[in-house]
């Protein structure tokens, strides 16, 4: 049954201006009137309302140049797709997705050469796949240490390749994205940028998987729209990250809203993650909140992990001391095979990629 809605046509990447203009004309002469959307105009068609039946819009689906179609039915139709089929996200050979359960930890901020190789060290020993450590800190405060910049980014790129684990890491700034494109596997956006439009549109326009974590006073519908705007650049490859939100209660530094996940899980496909670190700011409360994150259906965790945090020059109090994240990744590991997760997450793509990888990541406890 034909019904009046409207579309959105997510085109290819890298299309020229005249092959847009041929889909915009094929769509035409099938009746459906377009315009680019304003600002994304390289990517995102939007339709005005058209009666539109299913065999049509199958049509529309198979023109060259058109990656998806959607009907607008939700204010974020590209994080939320119809049938809600979660999606996987690949972070080097780590699949981040439904059939897996990955941990990904490290140091907050990368500080010295030895602290940095030991907390890697001690995340590689626990069983994570994918290595945190940050070169730039969006602190609160402009006394506060901000990292040691690019001067860490070699750093990072010898451990990446020691290890064979493919790392995280925050931008703040498009700059930033650039200088680390060559070096990390992921990029994030923190808490403070989760509205940060510029950013948001470069991570969309970059070819690289993007982790978003949920701005401390955002909705889940704000966190979900800066997801459909990374999205509408023509990049999919978005990870979710609950990291707690800022409420009246003062025992903890923010409140991990864990109910995000099961919020998440029905309105949109893309894997969630949560950082019990940032989202109680208390090493002792980790555990327990990673625990319960696995147990409502997180896609991972990523925690915070220092050789002497009494010393840290960053998050000290909440970082896991090396052991602990020991302990900590033995009881994710023995709860992922009781939700059918697999923690050794080089999925079936794993001949893919390269063996020194494979023989690394494969080595956690199925
Ligand atoms: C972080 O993960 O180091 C961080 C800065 O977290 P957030 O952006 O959630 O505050
Ligand atoms: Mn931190």
């Amino acid at each position: 049954v034909a019904h009046p809605q409207r579309l959105l046509v997510l085109l290819e990447r890298d299309l020229q201006p005249a092959d847009v203009e041929r889909v915009r004309g094929t769509m035409a002469g099938r009746g459906v009137e377009s315009r680019l959307a304003d600002e994304y105009e390289d990517t995102v068609l939007a339709t005005t309302h058209h009666e539109i039946s299913p065999e049509s819009l199958d049509g529309l689906r198979a023109i060259k140049g058109v990656r998806r179609v959607v009907p607008m039915t939700t204010p974020h139709p590209l994080v939320s797709s119809r049938d809600h089929t979660a999606s996987e996200v690949r972070v080097g050979a780590v699949g981040i997705g439904p059939r897996t359960f990955t941990l990904i930890a490290g140091p907050c901020a990368i500080e010295t050469s030895e602290q940095s190789r030991a907390a890697w060290d001690a995340a590689a020993a626990a069983g994570a796949t994918v290595l945190r450590g940050d070169l730039f800190k969006h602190r609160t405060s402009p006394y506060s240490f901000q990292g040691v910049g690019r001067a860490g980014l070699e750093l990072l790129a010898e451990h990446r390749r020691r290890l064979g684990l493919p790392v995280v890491v925050e931008v703040l700034s498009p700059g930033q994205l650039e200088l680390v494109a060559d070096v990390v596997d992921m990029v994030r956006i923190g808490a403070r940028n989760m509205q940060n439009r510029d950013l948001l549109l470069a991570c969309g326009r970059a070819r690289k998987p993007v982790m978003l974590k949920r701005g401390f006073t955002a909705t889940i519908e704000e966190w979900l729209l800066a997801a459909e705007t990374v999205a509408s650049c023509g990049n999919l490859d978005i990870v979710l990250c609950e990291r707690g939100i800022r409420t009246f209660e003062p025992s903890t530094r923010n409140t991990l809203d864990l109910s995000a996940i099961a919020v998440i899980r029905e309105r949109c496909q893309l894997p969630i993650v949560v950082d019990p670190s940032h989202g109680t700011g208390h090493r002792r409360l980790v555990p327990s909140l990673a625990l319960a994150a696995i147990a409502a259906g997180a896609d991972g965790v990523m925690v915070d992990v220092h050789p002497r945090p009494d010393t840290a020059l960053c998050d000290g109090p909440q970082a896991l001391l090396p052991h602990e994240l020991g302990e900590l990744g033995a009881q994710l590991a023995a709860l992922a095979r009781f939700v059918e997760r697999d923690v050794s997450p080089v999925g079936a793509a794993a001949d893919d990629h390269d063996g020194g990888n494979v023989a690394r990541l494969s080595r956690g406890p199925r």
